[in-house]
């Protein structure tokens, strides 16, 4: 067995040995009977938070209002949440007021989908108190009790419904997209945050076509992002994509701008660099200088954008470039604007970098040896017809 859920157990077991009931929940309990590896675990507890922190000797306090300890064990985090009630949600999101309950049957009634609520004991028996395996066999996301109302007192749900789709490859189920549909308006209610969060799961996933015709049917894309078209190219799509092309396509289609989301620096200035490596090689098709200024991974980003807009493929064609650059930075390049500057008087000094920019196409494109004394013979030339024209 391996050993986080053989420490898990020891947790378990600790726990209920000091007269608590102990479970694993959620996604490790689905994952598992999936046979799907996780690399967390949840658990449930009778024990109050307070109790659980007696017992272990390392807890953080991760979301004690909600009644979360985060216990970490054997180089391992487990959360441990005591067994709540449903409470009163307030603004469609997390509910307002939080209340303990001694009943494993209450805190698994106020858990999202079936598939969610299966727990395990300490000995890996499973319980199943809404029918979770059988939507787990037949590959069903089904809220636990009214869709709509649970729906309602939670929007983020909707999205994590698409998430779940777009990891595991599962259907909604018909009552569960239906009230997705009817609610779907609510997902306006919930933080930028969130939802990129969510998004940003189920753009990378391996299913995230299926949540998105999903999205598309029941009118959700149109009413989240205010259009349908981008995410009717991407679910139409006849090859997997990652999130930074998916949000790049978001962008060139819908005109979505990434200034208005919460991305980090660095998600966002990869979006960014694909928007503008599409827009120079559309139907124009790549250089060695595009390969060379933002690097094959984001070339191959712009030729996925370009295809799902009709290009050809050019996919060997950047590999085949970026595999015969003959240099990697502009700092490789064999002469700086000062040799040029040294070795020719201008008249115009903006025509030294103008020529090193030359000398770097040429080299990039193969038509001149990346060594100094070819280089400077070429900035002759070159300059020699700048200097004339000025
Ligand atoms: P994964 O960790 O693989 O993304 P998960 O099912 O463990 O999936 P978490 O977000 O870690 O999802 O939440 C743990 C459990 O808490 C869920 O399985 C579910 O039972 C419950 N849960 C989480 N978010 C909600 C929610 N918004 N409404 C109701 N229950 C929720
Ligand atoms: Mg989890």
């Amino acid at each position: 067995m391996d050993k986080l859920r053989e420490t898990g157990e020891r947790i378990l077991r600790r726990l209920e040995e000091a007269g608590h009931e102990a479970y694993f929940v959620g996604g490790f309990v689905r994952d598992f009977l999936m046979g799907r590896i996780t690399k967390d675990i949840d658990i449930t507890t009778s024990a109050r938070p307070d109790d659980v922190k007696k017992l272990f000797s390392r807890t953080k306090e991760t979301g004690a209002a909600f009644g979360t300890l985060t216990v970490l064990e054997g180089g391992f985090a487990f959360e441990v949440t005591t067994y709540r009630s449903e409470g009163r949600y307030d603004n469609h999101r997390h509910p307002g007021e939080i209340a303990f309950s001694d009943s494993l049957e209450a805190d698994l009634s106020r858990r999202d989908f079936t598939i969610n609520q299966l727990v395990m004991d300490h000995e890996g028996r499973v319980k199943d108190h809404f029918d979770g395996r059988k939507d787990l066999e037949k590959g069903l996301i089904r809220t636990i009790g009214d869709a709509g109302k649970r729906f309602e007192e939670d929007a983020l749900r909707m999205l994590r419904a698409f998430r779940f789709q777009a990891v595991l490859g599962f259907s909604l189920e018909e009552k569960t997209a239906r009230a997705a549909g009817e609610k779907r308006h609510l997902i306006h209610e919930i933080s930028i945050e969130r939802v990129q969060d969510e998004l940003l799961k189920l753009l990378s996933a391996p299913h995230a076509r299926k949540a998105l015709r999903t999205m598309l049917e029941i009118s959700f894309a149109q009413t989240l992002f205010g259009s349908d078209k981008a995410v009717s190219v991407l679910a139409g799509s006849r090859y997997r994509f990652d999130a930074v092309t998916a949000f790049a396509i978001m962008a060139v289609v819908d005109g979505l701008d990434i200034e208005e989301w919460r991305f980090s620096k660095s998600f966002a200035a990869k979006v960014e660099t694909v928007c503008s490596l599409h827009e120079a090689t559309y139907q124009k098709g790549f250089t060695p200088l595009h390969v060379f200024e933002k690097g094959r991974r984001a070339s191959e980003r712009a030729d996925r954008v370009n295809r799902l807009l009709g290009d050809a493929n050019s996919r060997e064609k950047i590999r085949e470039i970026d595999k015969r650059l003959p240099i990697r930075e502009r700092a490789d390049l064999a002469v700086k604007g000062g040799d040029i500057a040294r070795a020719y008087p201008v008249k115009n000094p903006e025509n030294i970098g103008k020529t090193h920019e030359e000398l770097l196409r040429a080299v990039l494109e193969g038509r001149i040896e990346n060594d100094k004394e070819s280089l400077l013979q070429a900035a002759a030339r070159i300059l020699e017809e700048k200097e004339g024209k000025d």
